[in-house]
């Protein structure tokens, strides 16, 4: 059996391997709908990608139909560097409308869990965690805003890694929220994760906010809980997270609780400042040069754009609406700025707490939901789930989701937080993990 990309890449495969995992794919593709678009593969390591990171010549929607019928003429970076390390890719992956989610649930079809079907796969990477939970050599490249890279990984069992802002290009990313978004890996192993990090991230002429910037690996054994990230888990996840700890504590770690009140405003602070970026983006989108278009124009501008408009989803609307509002000139002192100040004192205070230790919590606050489940939550339900992950999106510091117990079936994962440009000591603290926790899968499409 191998088990790391690296081993797999050193065997020889005959055609007949690449035969049975495009069929494999395909077949289960039909019931879990991991992508919206699924490419044969004949060599090398496949590699997915979330379908708002355009990939040349293939249909990039950004899972919007607004976007249906896209085809970029380039590849992203990450997509370029990826396909030169000798990937093959396999597929664009499913998500929610443009990233605005946190189940997977805000598209067409929606991606289910493949440890349980009647249960979300989380979002927005939705499809990036479920092609990564079935395919066993794989490496996904998905996309982070507030959380969608480890909401997914904890829902699906998989490894959700979140670099830091700026060490891994956006070039070629269909933007959601330009000052939060990053591109990131999910993988199931610290040692594919690691290889396909340091293929992706480093400097790109083509991104200002890329940065050459040393990665680091400085390691320590203190690991802090904050009161506020995990006061409002759900027992089921807080009595496992407990259990962790007293392992952790095991295995050499020292433990410390701390109370950052700030952070009770990460939420209004992420989802001010995200929807305001977003709804600027998404104004391209008129059926001019992008987006969608109904009818053919003629002297009427604001019913051509309004007909063009319709195509957006119910919550990338919202979105265009709250985020409109919350930078207008009579009351962008209130919301937009406020929001940025608070964003300033959140990284100042988390930065603070990471400079001896790593932060550590549950990644969710919830045991992942059935879709009948989620469909009941309102918008304001919705958008507290992202209470843990927000922090770390919304100053752009380096995260992991790792899988550290299974409930009644269903994989449950924990978040750890390092300081900017410290990623490497995510993947450390996962390779020390590993020792003791082996991942379960349900699929194992194209083991050898
Ligand atoms: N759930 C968050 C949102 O809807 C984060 C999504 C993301 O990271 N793209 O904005």
């Amino acid at each position: 059996m191998t088990e790391t990309i690296e081993e797999f890449a050193s065997v020889d495969k005959p055609p007949s391997y690449y035969e049975k995992l495009n069929r494999d794919i395909n077949e289960l593709n039909n019931r879990l709908h991991a992508f919206n678009l699924l490419s044969k593969i004949d060599r090398g390591v496949p590699f997915s990608v979330k379908d708002n990171i355009c990939v040349n010549g293939v249909e990039s929607t950004a899972g919007s139909p607004i976007l249906k019928g896209y085809i970029p003429p380039f590849d992203a970076t990450v997509v370029e560097k990826i396909k030169q390390a000798s990937f093959s890719f396999i597929g664009k992956t499913s998500m929610d409308e443009f990233g605005f989610g946190t189940f997977g649930i805000n598209c067409d079809t929606p991606a289910k869990n493949p440890f349980d079907e009647e249960r979300v796969a989380g979002g927005s990477s939705s499809g990036a965690a479920v092609a990564t939970a079935i395919l066993k050599h794989h490496i996904a490249i998905a996309e982070s805003t507030g959380g969608s890279i480890s909401a997914p990984a904890a829902f699906c069992g998989v490894v959700g890694f979140t670099p830091t802002y700026g060490a891994v290009s956006r070039y070629g990313l269909i933007d959601y929220a330009n000052s939060l978004d990053k591109i990131g890996v999910m993988a199931r192993n610290s040692s594919d994760l690691r290889y396909a990090f340091d293929i992706i991230r480093g400097t790109d002429d083509y991104d200002s906010t890329c940065t050459n910037r040393a990665i680091e690996n400085f390691s320590t054994n203190k690991l802090t809980v904050i009161k506020e990230l995990v006061e409002n888990v759900d027992s089921e996840i807080l009595e496992p997270f407990n259990s962790l700890l007293d392992t952790l504590k095991g295995q050499g770690y020292s433990v410390e609780y701390k109370s950052l009140e700030i952070l009770k405003q990460s939420i209004p602070a992420y989802y001010i400042i995200s929807m305001a970026e977003a709804s600027t983006n998404l104004a391209k989108y008129t059926g001019f040069k992008y987006g969608h278009k109904n009818m053919e124009f003629t002297e009427n501008y604001n019913l051509f754009f309004t007909n063009s408009r319709t195509a957006f989803g119910t919550e990338a609307k919202r979105r265009v609406i709250l985020g409109t509002f919350v930078r207008s000139a009579s009351v962008k002192n209130r919301y937009y700025f406020k929001a940025l100040n608070i964003r300033n004192t959140i990284i100042a205070a988390l930065k603070e707490t990471l400079k001896d230790s790593l932060i550590i919590s549950p990644t969710m606050p919830v045991f992942t939901p059935k879709f009948s489940e989620v469909k009941e939550l309102t918008p304001v339900q919705n958008y507290s789930m992202d209470a843990i992950t927000i922090p770390p999106n919304l100053s752009g510091l380096p995260h992991m989701s790792f899988p550290y117990t299974y409930l009644n079936g269903m994989p449950v994962g924990a978040q750890i937080v390092t300081d900017h440009f410290n990623d490497y000591a995510l993947i450390s603290f996962l390779e020390a993990w590993e020792k003791s926790f082996k991942p379960k899968f349900k699929y194992n499409i194209g083991a050898i």
